[in-house]
């Protein structure tokens, strides 16, 4: 009889701009201690955003729930420059945890801004990191949600057209929507690097591989993470004949596998590991003990602390040295 097997996906959960986001605000805590302000998710997952609560962290949705003077931190998905001069007007003080592959599209979005360029802004509408950058020049942005949606963009000189993207999408629904804007307008630009950022990029193919050979893949991530319910889409593309997202273990329900041998396991962006152990706890109680992990990329980029609050850190002597690499260039995409 086959054994039961889970195809466990590598790489997996955190990324360089989600570790870097949570150190920063713990490294805050740590430095000017509780309460620290959080504008928003600091980034999308439930258990982080509970843990990081309970060290003292204070989540708020828009900035006039912060007190004037106060410290906040703005979360790796970025903010339009009208948050920062909101922040400025109010007096407080502010950390960026924004990851720097997103401030690259913020940079990417005023230049093509500057020279006069309709942009299409492919993403979803309401997600923080789009408005974050369609803020940076609104006057030029149209934000496009899916391939039938080109049709309604209108554009003052179709030679200046260039499209930029959320970080998060999946490439191929990416592809798409870029194809049919080609064919709409043939001049439109690219941009100087694909924006789908590396660890979206690295997560899907993994993911894909596995979709090969798995019937059924779990998903760990929160609702509100585009990367992971664009992981659990792709499990479906790629040839599971069902995917699940869960923010935790408990979520699962053992009928899912039901006659099932190969079970896919991955997570996203913004899901720590412990909550992927959880899971292959339960899988293993149902039988799936046999862990098999499949690599297709090995990732070693980092993102250094941002620098004021590296020198702040380094003054209190709290850290001696960073250690991870200083890739804040915003030009880094792997
Ligand atoms: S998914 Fe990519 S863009 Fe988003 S925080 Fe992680 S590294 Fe940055």
């Amino acid at each position: 009889m086959a054994t039961k097997k889970v195809l466990l996906a590598s790489p997996r959960g955190y990324c360089a701009g989600v570790d870097r986001a949570v150190d920063v605000v713990e490294k805050a805590l740590a430095l000017y201690g509780a309460p620290v302000y959080v504008r928003k998710e600091i980034v999308h997952n439930k258990f982080v955003v509970e843990q990081l609560s309970a060290k003292g962290a204070r989540f708020v949705t828009e900035l006039d729930e912060v007190p004037t003077g106060a410290r906040v931190v703005f979360s790796a998905h970025g903010v339009s420059p009208l948050v920062r001069e909101e922040a400025e007007r109010r007096g407080l003080k502010t950390v960026d945890a924004t990851c720097p592959l997103v401030t690259k599209v913020h940079r990417e979005a005023l230049r093509f801004a500057k020279a006069d360029y309709d942009i299409v802004l492919v993403g979803h509408e309401g997600h923080e990191e789009v408005e974050g950058t369609q803020g940076e020049a609104p006057d030029h942005i149209q934000v496009v949600g899916d391939p039938e949606s080109v049709n309604q963009v209108q554009v003052r000189d179709r030679e200046k057209v260039v499209w930029l993207s959320q970080t998060t999408l999946s490439l191929d629904e990416t592809r798409e929507t870029v194809e049919r804007l080609r064919k709409r307008f043939p001049e439109l630009s690219d941009p100087p690097s694909e924006d789908i950022c590396f660890a979206t990029q690295n997560r899907q193919g993994a993911v894909k591989k596995i979709a090969e050979r798995a019937q059924v893949v779990v998903v760990v991530g929160s609702a509100n993470s585009s990367n992971s319910v664009r992981l659990k889409e792709v499990a479906e593309v790629g040839g599971a004949q069902r995917a699940y997202r869960i923010d935790k273990a408990s979520e699962m329900d053992a009928a899912w596998f039901d006659g099932v041998k190969t079970v896919g396991l991955t997570s996203g962006a913004s899901v720590p590991e412990v909550l992927v152990k959880e899971v292959l706890a339960q899988l293993a109680q149902w039988g799936f003990e046999d862990v098999e992990e499949v690599e297709t990329e090995r990732e070693t980029v980092t993102f250094a602390l941002p620098l004021p609050l590296r020198k702040e850190l380094k003054e209190a002597g709290m850290i001696k040295t960073d250690n991870r690499r200083r890739t804040n260039d915003p030009g880094h995409t792997c």
